[in-house]
């Protein structure tokens, strides 16, 4: 189980592959990529088993475009190891993922998803994987749209609703060049440079980019636009994080 992000001036997916190549010690059954290039619909890519298929069937991240991108190594907790199973997952009504308005992934376990999974049922919504992942995505949906609100109030929203553990990358169309993160009891860090940024669950998966990490509290979330890194509370109040160099190699 593993995430990595990329927010910059690069091509994102062969940087996200090569992240998660660096995370594979921890484990996983499948993997996937969304990626986004300016204001165009998302390009979602999965594959059940090694990172290799999912690089095969991207040539490499080539065949992938966009500065903007999330990636995944994921660990089954619910529902079998399958593409579909595998992440991003998205907010789309229908199977096709590159219409969603909301995309995502995830690290963790979400206890109570089965409940708000009947919820979001019945208010219209309709799951195609068996993971609580789907439904997570389907909730920051649900409460962006519903009140209409930007990134930061829907996850803010979202993280009151749910128990359990997570790392949380998110891409909303609206907001193109952008991805939003929120963190609880799983691993993620965040690292910058001039006018790019990182995720990932660990230090080692960035450190051939940058040595400038950011550490996120639990029940903390940021915006992630080029160089530029924000922080916010539950409250959705920008809170200052202090920038740590890192000294050791991996
Ligand atoms: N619980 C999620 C799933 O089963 C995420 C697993 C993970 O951490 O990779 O899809």
């Amino acid at each position: 189980c593993g995430i990595v992000g990329y927010v910059g001036d690069k091509q994102a997916a062969p940087i996200l592959l090569d992240g998660l190549s660096k995370l594979e010690y921890r484990g996983y059954d499948s993997a996937g990529l969304a990626v986004r290039n300016g204001s165009e619909k998302f390009e979602v890519v999965k594959a059940k088993g090694r990172l290799k298929v999912l690089a095969n069937k991207t040539d490499d991240g080539i065949a992938l475009h966009g500065t903007c991108g999330i990636g995944h190594t994921r660990w089954a907790t619910h529902g079998e190891p399958s593409e579909t199973n595998a992440h991003p997952h998205t907010s789309a009504a229908g199977e096709t993922d590159e219409d969603a308005d909301v995309v995502g992934v995830h690290n963790g376990i979400i206890e109570n998803f089965q409940e708000v999974k009947e919820k979001l049922t019945r208010r219209g919504y309709t799951f195609y994987s068996q993971t609580d992942t789907e439904v997570l995505i389907k909730l920051v949906d649900y409460y962006y749209k519903k009140y209409n609100m930007g990134p930061i109030d829907a996850l803010a929203k979202t993280i009151v609703r749910v128990r359990g553990s997570y790392a949380l990358a998110v891409m909303f169309k609206d907001y193109p060049g952008e991805v939003y993160v929120a963190r609880k009891d799983s691993p993620m860090i965040i690292g910058v440079n001039e006018n790019e940024s990182y995720i990932a669950s660990d230090v080692p998966a960035i450190l051939k980019h940058t040595r400038n990490v950011y550490y996120i509290g639990n029940r903390e979330m940021a915006k992630l636009s080029g160089g530029e890194v924000t922080f916010f509370n539950l409250d959705g109040d920008a809170i200052e994080k202090e920038l740590v160099e890192i000294k050791w190699d991996a």
